[in-house]
């Protein structure tokens, strides 16, 4: 019944409210119990009656031979018992015959008297006493109630029917009207913002992705924010699928139109001369080893996204890792007339994949060969210190302008025009996975870059012996 979040917010308040009034009536009621109210009460009752009596026989409104009728009746219409002795202090009239008689007060002086008095039975009294001008004493009294013995008192009944139980009904009604009020604001407040989201979580599944404005409490704000976050990163996310299906497709689709257009020619009889023939099929296997390149690239990224490539780490000399591939790479840089160095100061023996890293160190060479004009150099300079293990690599190419240089590690990017002049134009990959190798060994890979002076690209590994456990902290560090 009470399911949505309204109405357990509305049966919340209710539950509270009602809590608080009857606390509020069960002090009300311990208090009238523990002071004498009802008792104050009866005694005003008694007084109230005595005066009437008075004035009636001071004024001689009734004949002294009446004053017992007078009395019976009176009696009855009070609802209070009346007691007349003689001046002989014999009882002549008990209004109440059939209750346990009640003896003479004690101390009597000359006019009203006030106070309690035990009957024969031990039951108190509260009474009020007068001497009436012909000797005879009045007395008129009302049981006193004490304790729990209060419930069964008239006055008390009466006082909480007429004074307290109509206040009591009125606040419960205002409390239940601010009760729904109440529900239904804050209701509104903490629901219509989670409304919303179900609503955009709805819309979601449909293709729709809606930002869910902030509001309500702090929580729901939260939520709502991590709601959006999450719709901003899906979309990132399918926006990279999507770039990356696109990518894949273009790269895929040049060097296979250029094998679709040389074989068409050889099967056409286009090509027919020897010379030409070789050069197509030269054509067709450069073309099929870039799409074999890429090929490779992808299954080893998406390796790397499945967390299942395993590093084959072993103690390493990586110094001497460095030197065979700058001596492979030598030619290279011959071919482009670039000077290539490397300076070592002194490096510890690390742990790591050997060709993993060669793959690295490879690649950043390679770029920076291929982007540095002739006459230029790259310089390969490592040093360790402080646990970790620097390699620079320094090129004095025409560097990466400053809008490129924070993507160049995305995949398939690939700074503009860079392409077409190289002679086997790269995948856009290599970088990428780099990146991933890096990572797998805790190390990290930055660019800084000058337009026109050149870029130095920098890897940092924390040193780790073969017996380290402290890869975390080295980690830290970076
Ligand atoms: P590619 O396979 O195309 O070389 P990479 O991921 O290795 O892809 O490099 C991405 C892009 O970064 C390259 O297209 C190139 O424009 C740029 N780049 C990489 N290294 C250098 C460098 N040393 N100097 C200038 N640009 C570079």
């Amino acid at each position: 019944m009470f399911t949505s979040l309204r109405a357990r917010l509305w049966l919340t308040y209710a539950i509270i409210i009602l809590l608080i009034i009857t606390i509020l009536a069960i002090g009300i009621f311990v208090y009238v119990i523990r002071h004498p109210l009802i008792d104050r009460q009866a005694l005003v009752q008694l007084d109230a009656a005595l005066k009437l009596i008075q004035r009636q026989i001071n004024q001689r409104a009734i004949p002294a031979r009446d004053y017992q009728q007078y009395l019976n009746r009176l009696s009855e219409s009070l609802a209070i018992r009346l007691i007349l002795f003689n001046p002989g202090r014999d009882t002549v009239l008990d209004s109440e015959p059939d209750s346990s008689s009640i003896p003479l007060p004690d101390e009597l002086g000359s006019g009203t008297m006030r106070g309690l008095i035990d009957d024969i039975d031990g039951k108190t009294w509260l009474y009020s006493s007068w001497v009436m001008p012909g000797g005879d004493l009045l007395v008129l009294a009302l049981p006193r109630y004490g304790g729990l013995q209060l419930l069964r008192s008239p006055q008390l009944r009466e006082t909480l029917r007429e004074d307290f139980l109509p206040s009591f009904i009125r606040a419960g009604v205002v409390a239940f009207i601010a009760a729904v009020v109440l529900a239904a604001w804050m209701g509104n407040w903490i629901v219509r913002p989670l409304q919303n989201i179900e609503n955009a979580s709805r819309n979601l599944s449909n293709g729709e992705y809606e930002h869910i404005p902030l509001e309500g409490p702090d929580e729901v704000k939260a939520l709502a924010g991590s709601y959006n976050e999450m719709i901003d990163q899906v979309q990132a996310f399918q926006q990279s699928q999507q770039d990356f299906v696109a990518n894949v497709s273009h790269e895929l689709k040049t060097p296979l139109t250029s094998i679709q257009g040389f074989s068409q020619a050889m099967l056409d009889g286009t090509v027919d001369s020897g010379p030409a023939l070789t050069k197509a099929a030269g054509i067709i296997r450069t073309e099929a080893d870039r799409m074999y390149r890429l090929v490779v690239d992808l299954l080893d990224l998406a390796r790397f996204d499945a967390g299942t490539v395993v590093l084959d780490r072993k103690e390493l000399d990586l110094e001497k890792l460095l030197r065979l591939v700058v001596n492979q790479l030598i030619p290279q840089a011959a071919e482009a007339r670039v000077k290539l160095g490397l300076t070592v100061d002194h490096l510890p023996t690390c742990v790591g994949d050997e060709d993993r890293l060669a793959q690295v160190f490879t690649n950043l060479v390679d770029n920076a060969i291929k982007h540095t004009p002739e006459n230029g150099f790259v310089k390969l300079k490592a040093s360790s210190g402080s646990g970790l293990v620097r390699i620079e690599i320094i090129d004095s190419g025409k560097g990466i302008p400053e809008e490129h240089v924070g993507r160049i590690f995305e995949r398939f990017y690939k700074v503009d025009g860079s392409r077409k002049k190289e002679a086997k134009p790269g995948t856009g990959l290599g970088l990428a996975i780099a990146q991933q190798i890096v990572h797998a060994h805790e190390g990290s890979i930055t660019v800084r870059s000058i337009l026109g002076e050149g870029s130095v690209f920098e890897v940092i590994f924390p040193v780790v012996k073969a017996d380290d456990q402290t890869v975390v902290v080295a980690k830290e560090e970076i």
